[in-house]
C-alpha cells in the first residue's frame, strides 16, 4: 500500500485515506493520522475534543459512564481508524487547538498563521487525529482533554475563536453551529415550530432563531423529557418557547397528540436535535402536510424517515442536518450574544473552569 507521503495531494483529504481505497475520508474505515503538514495542510495541535452528543451517549452508556473507560475507548478507535468516528453512530464531533504550522502550498493563501487559536468546522469524522494522551474526560459536558495533533485539509473550515466569548463554551456552540442556521432559513413569520429536544445545546439554539424568525404572531413549542430542568424553564422563562411539552419523542403517538393539543393544525416547521435513535416518526407526526422537517440529530434513520412518512401518507419535505450552512458560525455566535441569559447558561455550563 502506498504512503500518504508517495499520493498525490488532493484538496478534499483523498491522500489521507488507507481503507477502503476509493473512499472519501469522511467514510473511508482508516485513514493516515500521522501528524505532519502536506503541501496543502494545517497542522493544528489539539487541547480539546467536543465529542459529538449522539456519540458520546452512545460511548458513555457502554461504559458505564467510567471517565477513564471512556477515555480508552476514544483511545481505541482513534488508534483503529486514526480519527475520532464512532463505528456505531457514524458521527464525530469537532476540536479546538492552535495552529502549529500551514503547509507550504498554502502559506499566503489561508488567513492562518502559526499560534492562531480556532475551532474546526469539519467533523472529528474525517479529521486525522494523532491522540498522544487524553488528560480529562467531562462525562456531563462531552468534552474530552487531550495532547494531540490533528490535520485540516485545504476544504476543510475552521473559525478563528471569538475574543468575546469564552473558548469552551465557543466549541459548544460551534459544534452544533448548523442547527440555529438552518432553523433561520426554514422558519417563516408567523409560523408554528416544534423544537425536539429543545432543552440541549442545539435546541436551545434553534429555539431562540425560531422565535427570532416567527415573531409573535408565531407560536414555538419546545419537546422535552424533563421539563423541570434548568435550561427547559430556562427557555419558557425567557420566551424562547410559547409552550413546553414533556414527552419522549420515541413516542410518537403521545408526541404528536400533544402537540396537537397545543396547536391542532400541527407544525409549519419541524426541528430534531435529540440524541437518541427512533425519533423520526414523532417529527413527522407532528408536521402538517406540505410541512418541513429538519433532521438534525445524528441518530436519525434514512430509512426509518423515508418509510415511516411514506406509511402515514404524510407530504413533508424532510432535510438532512447538512452541518454546514453559510455563515453558520456567526449565527450561531450571534445568537448567543443576542441572548445574554442564554450565554449565562452556556457560561456556566461550558466555560473554562480555571
Ligand atoms: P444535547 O445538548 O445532548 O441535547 C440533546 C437533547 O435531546 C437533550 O436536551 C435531551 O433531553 C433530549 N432528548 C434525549 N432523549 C429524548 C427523548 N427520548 N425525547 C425527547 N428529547 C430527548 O445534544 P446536542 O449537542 O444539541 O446535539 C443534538 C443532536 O444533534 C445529536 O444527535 C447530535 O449528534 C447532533 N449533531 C448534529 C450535527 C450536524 O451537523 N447535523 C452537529 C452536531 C451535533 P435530556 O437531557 O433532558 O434527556
Amino acid at each position: 500500500m502506498s504512503t500518504v507521503s508517495e499520493r498525490k495531494i488532493h484538496p478534499l483529504g483523498t491522500h489521507r485515506v488507507l481503507e477502503p481505497a476509493g473512499a472519501m475520508p469522511q467514510s473511508a474505515w482508516k485513514i493516515d493520522n500521522t501528524p505532519v503538514a502536506r503541501a496543502n495542510e494545517i497542522l493544528c495541535d489539539v487541547e480539546t475534543l467536543n465529542v459529538d452528543s449522539a456519540s458520546f451517549k452512545q460511548i458513555a452508556d457502554a461504559c458505564d459512564r467510567d471517565p477513564a473507560r471512556i477515555a480508552e475507548h476514544i483511545l481505541g478507535i482513534v488508534g483503529e481508524r486514526g480519527k475520532q468516528h464512532n463505528p456505531v453512530t457514524g458521527s464525530g464531533g469537532m476540536f479546538i487547538g492552535s495552529v502549529a504550522e500551514v503547509g507550504e502550498a498554502l502559506r499566503g493563501n489561508v488567513a492562518l498563521q502559526p499560534g492562531d487559536r480556532i475551532a474546526s468546522l469539519v467533523s472529528l469524522s474525517l479529521t486525522p487525529l494523532h491522540v498522544e494522551e487524553i488528560t480529562r474526560v467531562d462525562v456531563a459536558t462531552g468534552r474530552v482533554w487531550i495532547r494531540g495533533k490533528a490535520i485540516l485539509f485545504e476544504s476543510g473550515i475552521w473559525a478563528k475563536l471569538p475574543a468575546d466569548i469564552d473558548e469552551n463554551v465557543a466549541l459548544a456552540v460551534l459544534d452544533v453551529a448548523g442547527a440555529p442556521a438552518q432553523v433561520k432559513r426554514l422558519c417563516k413569520p408567523g409560523q408554528t415550530v416544534v423544537v425536539i429536544g429543545a432543552a440541549g445545546k442545539s435546541g436551545m439554539l434553534s429555539c431562540a432563531e425560531a422565535r427570532r424568525q416567527v415573531g409573535s404572531e408565531g407560536h414555538v413549542i419546545g419537546v422535552v423529557p424533563h421539563p423541570e430542568s434548568e435550561s427547559a424553564q430556562l427557555i419558557l422563562s425567557d420566551h424562547l418557547v410559547d409552550t413546553l411539552v414533556r414527552a419522549d419523542a420515541r413516542d410518537a403517538l403521545e408526541l404528536s397528540e400533544k402537540v396537537a393539543g397545543v396547536v391542532p393544525a400541527l407544525a409549519d416547521v419541524t426541528i430534531n436535535c435529540v440524541n437518541v435513535p427512533a425519533t423520526e416518526m414523532a417529527s413527522i407526526l407532528c408536521t402538517k402536510d406540505d410541512g418541513i422537517v429538519y433532521f438534525f440529530s445524528m441518530s436519525t434513520s434514512f430509512t426509518a424517515a423515508a418509510l415511516g412518512a411514506e406509511g402515514v401518507g404524510r407530504d413533508v419535505t424532510m432535510i438532512i442536518g447538512n452541518g454546514y450552512a453559510k455563515d453558520h458560525a456567526e449565527t450561531a455566535l450571534q445568537t448567543l450574544r443576542d441572548h445574554p441569559h442564554l450565554h449565562d447558561y452556556f457560561n456556566a455550563k461550558y466555560a473554562t473552569k480555571h
